[in-house]
């Protein structure tokens, strides 16, 4: 990674190695303090404290508008400089996320949680950039899994990188939960969102939603609203068409949040309720005939939505 965006990153709290980097997000150091837990470990489970996010590279083929991410050094889905070996990404950020949590060990009463934390037993693959662009996920994913504290591990994807999908399939490398993201009823939409690199994106993202149906962990769809741009009523029967596509296990239907690197493209009138988007997805439910209300989180303004012939349970611990 250049120095400047390194040092720039590091401005902000990353922890780095290489072009690999991670962070201690904001739930997790409230859930150190005891405040709170983010909606994740309040719909499945995953202690909150013990989440370890990190990007094996950071490079994204997208640019969305949305993101809260600094796009401009994701290098536009051109992978540049050295690409490190999975066991040493996870030795070092490991390392790196113990030195950001340091300061968290000197409150008596959160000891015990801070010495749980330098522990992480969740992996959230989803920090900056996308992660199937690492050429050496299946490898990183098997070293994790044999991990002895490794209990869960969620990825985030685009859809934009297929191949790797069937790749995670075939080493019998997937994730504990397999996202793809959804922010866009359809190819001018997404095109104007999600700003992709390639011409040929809408037909890559069609191909990872059918993908998705074929892999055997558990599948969710995410999607983000964003108020006066994608969450027109009239987009509904398109959305329900791709999410069937998929056939997940869940639908995170999420606002957008007003945060960091996007400010710069939306007002604080774009970010919807959850009023919102409980109205939202309840007329969502109209489409999806198969699926059903299954929690919400006030704080995330999220509705979650479950497939009602899912083999699994929302929560994965309780
Ligand atoms: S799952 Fe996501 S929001 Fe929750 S602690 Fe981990 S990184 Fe933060
Ligand atoms: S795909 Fe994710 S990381 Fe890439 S630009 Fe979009 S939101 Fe940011």
């Amino acid at each position: 990674m250049k120095t400047n965006v390194s040092s720039e990153l590091k401005k902000k709290h990353y922890g780095l190695f290489g072009n690999a980097g991670t962070e201690v997000c904001l739930w997790t150091k409230k859930a150190l303090r005891n405040e709170d837990v983010c909606y994740k470990q309040k719909f499945y489970g995953i202690p909150c404290h013990r989440c370890m996010q990190f990007s094996p590279l950071i490079a994204c083929n997208q640019n969305c508008l949305f993101c809260w991410r600094p796009t401009e050094i994701m290098h536009s889905g051109k992978i540049s400089g050295k690409i490190e070996e999975p066991e040493k990404i996870i030795e070092n950020l490991i390392e790196e996320r113990r030195k950001l949590l340091t300061g968290f060990g000197a409150n008596k009463k959160n000891r015990k949680k801070w010495q749980e934390a330098l522990k992480p037993c969740h992996f959230a693959i989803s920090l900056i950039g996308e992660p199937t662009l690492y050429p050496k996920l299946p490898e990183l994913m098997s070293l994790l899994k044999q991990r002895p504290e490794t209990k869960t591990i969620f990825i985030v994807s685009n859809g934009q990188n297929p191949e790797m999908l069937l790749k995670l399939k075939k080493k019998n490398a997937l994730p504990t939960q397999m996202y793809l993201s959804m922010n866009a009823p359809g190819e001018k939409l997404f095109r104007e969102i999600c700003r992709p690199c390639s011409d040929r994106a809408w037909k890559i993202y069609l191909k990872s939603l059918k993908i998705l149906k074929s892999l055997r962990c558990r599948k969710v769809i995410r999607m983000t609203i964003i108020k006066g741009l994608n969450d027109n009523y009239e987009f509904l029967p398109e959305y329900a068409r791709l999410i069937r596509l998929a056939e997940p296990d869940f639908v995170e239907v999420k606002a957008y949040m007003r945060l960091g690197y996007n400010r710069q493209s939306f007002l604080w009138e774009n970010m919807p309720s959850l009023k919102d988007i409980e109205k939202f997805s309840e007329k969502l439910l109209k489409e999806l005939k198969n699926f059903k209300k299954a929690d919400k989180n006030r704080l995330s303004r999220i509705v979650l939505l479950k497939n009602k012939k899912t083999k699994f349970r929302q929560k994965i611990f309780d």
